[in-house]
């Protein structure tokens, strides 16, 4: 292998706590480009047509590319696969956070875990090793709790988190993974995946340099690419204002989903949520995933507005504002933090939610079937209690 891989794939089986190690050749990296390639094939080599979403046989991929930790602009994104339990078929996601570049860096190009653990787990990869550890005491935790206890348990607070929260453990159909509390498996449930498997999360830590090649040529390339980046105006929007500078000329242009996708003007609403009054109002600061020049996701620093994991982007604003059209921004942004806490999919919440606030309003559904709560538009308050009877999986949220 010249460079981009270490050629080692760690095959985990947490029913009997054992690890393989697979390696690979040039002509495999190259048939399976990149994370989600080495996911299909890892993926589909194993789960076959009859194997359910939840069964110990499925087999969830954690993968990185060939540039993974080369310190190369926006490099830091890796991708989770697995068969999907919402859809019950091909189940893909791709995420920011330190995750991918720390998991390259322990000597791992992908990480794919078959089998449950008879109790709560996680898992401590560091350094080419892999220890089963007990995560008893944080089943039960959100995401944002849990990143932190499991920086402390392994002493170190450089390590990078991918876990679940109480809506991965319950097995909602969109659970998320989240790392480092602000980049996220958002699609197609591998949080409910983990969730199945007795697996709380990933504590990833590596000290490793994983091999390039052609040092001079990468980086002669790197340069090229990085001055086309950094002149692109969208770089610049997004550096300075986040996702969240979408959602105003996205309104403009009819793009922007409006009371379950039926609306195609909301521009009193759309301004109230997006820039300029989101910077406004919640003083963000940048938060980069690693390797990113970007940096579009936000750590909010107004206190009013509390939030533990990163600000809500674009595509939250979008389905769990304007297409429930919620133009309360302290409750999108509460909101938003309870999803990422509980680690449930903003878009998938607001989908199911502008379907139910829909039928409410049509009358297809009364206060008998929703537990008493009215699913009228624009109700923030609404919102916020569902997002907790959905991942606590309590009447109308258990659908
Ligand atoms: S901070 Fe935003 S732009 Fe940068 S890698 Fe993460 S998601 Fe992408």
């Amino acid at each position: 292998m010249k460079g981009g891989y270490w050629g080692r794939i760690a095959w985990v089986n947490l029913t009997s706590e054992s690890v393989r190690i697979d390696e690979f050749d040039e002509e495999f990296a190259k048939k399976y480009l990149g994370g989600v390639g080495f996911g299909i094939k890892l993926v589909s080599d194993i789960v076959t047509k009859n194997v359910d979403p939840f069964s110990p046989r499925n087999v969830l991929v954690f993968a990185t590319g060939p540039y993974q930790a080369a310190a190369i602009a926006s490099a830091g994104r890796w991708s989770a696969c697995a068969r999907s339990p919402l859809t019950g078929y091909w189940g893909e996601s791709n995420a920011g956070g330190h995750g991918g570049p720390e998991l390259k860096k322990a000597g791992f190009d992908a990480i794919a875990i078959v089998g449950r653990a008879e109790k709560p787990t996680y898992l401590w990869i560091h350094d080419e090793k892999i220890e089963f550890r007990d995560a008893s005491k944080y089943w039960g935790m959100d995401t944002a709790e849990a990143t932190d206890a499991l920086k402390e348990d392994v002493g170190d607070k450089n390590a990078s988190v991918a876990a679940i929260g109480p809506a991965g453990e319950n097995l909602v159909r969109y659970a998320v993974i989240a790392n480092d509390k602000h980049g996220f498996f958002g699609r197609t449930g591998l949080g409910a995946v983990m969730g199945s498997k007795n697996l709380k999360a990933l504590v990833i830590r590596g000290t490793g340099k994983p091999p390039i090649a052609d040092p001079d040529k990468l980086k002669e390339v790197y340069q090229e690419v990085l001055n086309k980046v950094m002149k692109a105006p969208f770089t610049k929007v997004n550096s300075e204002d986040g996702q969240a500078a979408a959602v105003v000329p996205r309104e403009e242009n009819g793009l922007l989903p409006m009371k379950n996708w039926a609306q195609d003007r909301w521009p009193e609403g759309a301004k109230k949520i997006g820039t300029p009054r989101f910077t406004e109002e919640l003083k963000p600061a940048r938060w980069p995933c690693a390797y990113c020049v970007m940096g579009c996701h936000r750590r909010i620093t107004n206190p009013e507005y509390e939030s533990k994991t990163a600000g809500p982007e674009y595509e939250t604003l979008a389905m769990i504002g304007s297409n429930l059209l919620i133009d309360d921004l302290k409750a999108l942004v509460r909101a938003n933090d309870l999803c990422n806490r509980y680690g449930i999919d903003t878009i998938e919440v607001g989908g199911v939610l502008g379907w139910a606030f829909e039928a409410y309003g049509a009358g297809v559904m009364g206060k008998e079937e929703t537990d008493g709560i009215e699913l009228k538009w624009g109700g923030g308050e609404a919102l916020i209690t569902m997002i907790e009877k959905i991942s606590k999986r309590e009447g109308l949220g258990d659908l």
